[in-house]
This record gives C-alpha cells, structure tokens and sequence, in this order.
C-alpha cells in the first residue's frame, strides 16, 4: 500500500462538504501509518476550482481529472477516470470516498474492476497492527458490526456524513495539483438533470440548520408553525418518515435509514420520538435539540439541549422570542 487516496465529490466545481470530513479522517488514517495523502477530483471541464480548494489542506498532492464527459454526473464516465487516475496514486491504494448517492452509485463497480473490497457506510475507522478496521451500521442502524477487508487494508472505504466532523488540517504551503488526462469513451447513457436538485431548492445532506418534525404535530396544518421557526433560524424543513408517508411533505424530506443521513450543525427535532431508524439519518448533527412531550422518549438520549413539554406551546413561544430578538 503505496498512500491513502481521497476521491473527492464536487458539483459545479463545489467540493461537496462531506469531503472534507473524509479528507480529515484520510489525514488521520495516514498519520498513523506514515503514509502521504493523495486527493483525486474528478470534474467537468468548467469545474476545475474543486481542486484549487483541496490545496489549501495538508496532502501531498491533489490530482485532477477534468473532462467534458464529467459533468453532468454518469457512472460509466466516472468509473472511466477514476479507474485510470488510481493508477496515478501508486500502487494499491487506501481510497475513502464520502458515502453519497454518487459514490454508492460507481464505488462498487470501481472496486470490483479493480479486484478489491469496499466496506461502505462506514462510521469509525482504526488501525489495529495491519489491519484497518470499521464500523457500519446494520440492522437499520440497531447495531454497529465490526469489519475489514481480509485481503489486506487496500480497498476502497465510503464515510457517512457526520462520523468524521473534526476539519481537515490546513497545508502549511500550497500543494501540487497535478492534471491527469484521460481517455473517457462516448458513455452508452445520458445523464438528465439530478434528480434531487430538479425537485428541491435545498439537499439536505448540505444544509447548515434543520428543523424537523414528527407525527406530534398532529396535522399538516401545523407545519405552518414549523416552516416559520425554521425561517426564523435560517434553517430548512425536514420530517421523520410518517409526514412524508402522509403526503405531509415530500419524500426526499425524510431523513433516516430511509431517507436522508443529514449532519447539519444544528438538528431541532420537534415531536419526534427518537426510534432507531430515524436517528440513524440525524445523530451525526452538532448540535441537537428535542421538543417532546414525553420525557422518557429516546430522541432525548441524543439531544444536546431537551425540552419536556407540548409543542404547541413551546414552538410558538420560540417563535415570538426569535421575532423579539
Ligand atoms: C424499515 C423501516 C425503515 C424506517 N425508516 C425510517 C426513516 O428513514 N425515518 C424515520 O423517521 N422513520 C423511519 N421508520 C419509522 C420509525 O420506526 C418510526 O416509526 C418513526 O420514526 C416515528 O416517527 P415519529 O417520531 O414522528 O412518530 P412517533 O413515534 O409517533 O412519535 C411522535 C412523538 O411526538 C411526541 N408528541 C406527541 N404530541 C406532542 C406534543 N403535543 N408536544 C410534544 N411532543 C409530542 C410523542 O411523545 C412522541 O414521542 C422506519 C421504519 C422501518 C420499519
């Protein structure tokens, strides 16, 4: 194992947050081993900035891939590249990847052209002797199982959002970015707009603030009062999954095992109970509060900040003491 590669994710030429959380934990993975990082962008020929972004962090060098076929995003074009440019990274390489939609959709082809394994989801990372080993959620987040690839630590790894927070280290000087150029073949399909950010103004998994509420709103009128505490606090709209089975809200609200895994830095969980399947999407946030009715609920187990009482009297007191301020 030659260095710990990061394959970053941009759109626009935007690195997508969670790449810096997967730079970080690249960091700390080859701290521990003495090896260099490497950071991979692959990016459409007007998306080059991503790459400039990454130099500001401490790597060895930023590698970049920039190509028409690249954009819009197409499995069979990113596979192309990255297949190619790995080579670039010396020989086996240890490659994180943030866990996306993007990564979930070419990682697995990736990792099988390339003969090795991908442990994906992955929320803890540590060296034991040679092995690396890690934490996924299974069972819908009830329990976390230990694993790691037997054939050795090479292979390919995704992060979930919010498992890694801590920043990435800052480059004490600017670091080479090297362009690598490719070959990318005419892909046999086409690649429409993306689908989330045709039907939403907002994904989620980037937002900074969110305000969430659950069947303890009792009826969809009372989203109104949500949507205006998260107006107020600059936050979006999210839901657990019985509003967006009501029709409530829709689908690609939903966070949890499935929905959405969001790790804004503030998650305000308003009559939400807090079962398994939804903090699995929203534990990793920085700071939660819960609003609930019932004290003994589990959402509290991870609240930062609990407040035990009715929503409906709550919600609108927040509500006048923001418009006070
Ligand atoms: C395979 C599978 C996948 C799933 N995936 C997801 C998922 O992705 N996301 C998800 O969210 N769920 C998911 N679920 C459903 C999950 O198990 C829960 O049923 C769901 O999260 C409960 O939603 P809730 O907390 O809004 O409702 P409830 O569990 O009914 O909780 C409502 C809460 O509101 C409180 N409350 C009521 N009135 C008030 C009031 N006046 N003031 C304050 N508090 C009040 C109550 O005390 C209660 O705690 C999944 C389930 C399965 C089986």
């Amino acid at each position: 194992m030659s260095s710990v590669c990061l394959l970053a994710e941009q759109s626009g030429g935007k690195l997508n947050p969670i790449t810096l959380e997967v730079l970080s934990a690249a960091q700390t993975l080859a701290g521990a081993a003495g090896l260099p990082v490497r950071a991979l962008v692959l990016c459409g020929a007007d998306e080059t900035q991503a790459a400039d972004a990454l130099a500001g962090y401490a790597l060895d060098k930023v590698i970049r891939v920039a190509h028409a076929r690249l954009a819009p995003y197409v499995a069979e074009s990113h596979l192309a590249a990255a297949l190619a440019a790995l080579a670039a990274c010396g020989s086996d390489p240890l490659v994180l990847l943030p866990h996306t939609y993007q990564t979930r959709d070419y990682a697995p082809r990736l990792a099988a052209r390339r003969g090795q394994g991908l442990i994906t989801d992955v929320t803890a990372l540590r060296w034991r002797e040679s092995r690396l080993e890690c934490s996924r959620p299974v069972y819908g987040g009830k329990l976390a199982a230990e694993v790691y690839l037997r054939a050795g630590p090479a292979g390919f790894y995704s992060l979930q959002a919010g498992a890694f927070p801590q920043p990435p280290a800052p480059a004490a000087r600017p670091v080479p970015i090297e362009d690598f150029a490719v070959e990318i073949p005419a892909p046999r399909v086409l690649a429409e707009a993306p689908f989330q950010e045709a039907r939403q103004s907002v994904d989620l998994s980037q937002a900074a603030a969110i305000v969430a509420a659950g069947r303890g709103i009792k009826e969809a009128k009372n989203l109104e009062m949500i949507r205006q505490l998260a107006a107020q606090l600059g936050a979006e709209v999210a839901a657990s999954r019985p509003l967006c089975d009501s029709g409530w809200l829709p689908m690609d609200c939903q966070i949890g095992s499935s929905g959405q895994t969001v790790a804004p830095r503030l998650y305000v969980a308003i009559g939400i109970s807090g079962a398994i399947q939804h903090l699995v999407g929203m534990k990793g946030a920085r700071t939660i509060v819960a609003i609930n009715k019932d004290p003994e609920a589990p959402i509290f187990e991870v609240a930062d900040y609990g407040l035990a009482g009715d929503l409906f009297a709550i919600v609108p007191a927040l509500i006048s003491a923001l418009n006070a301020a």
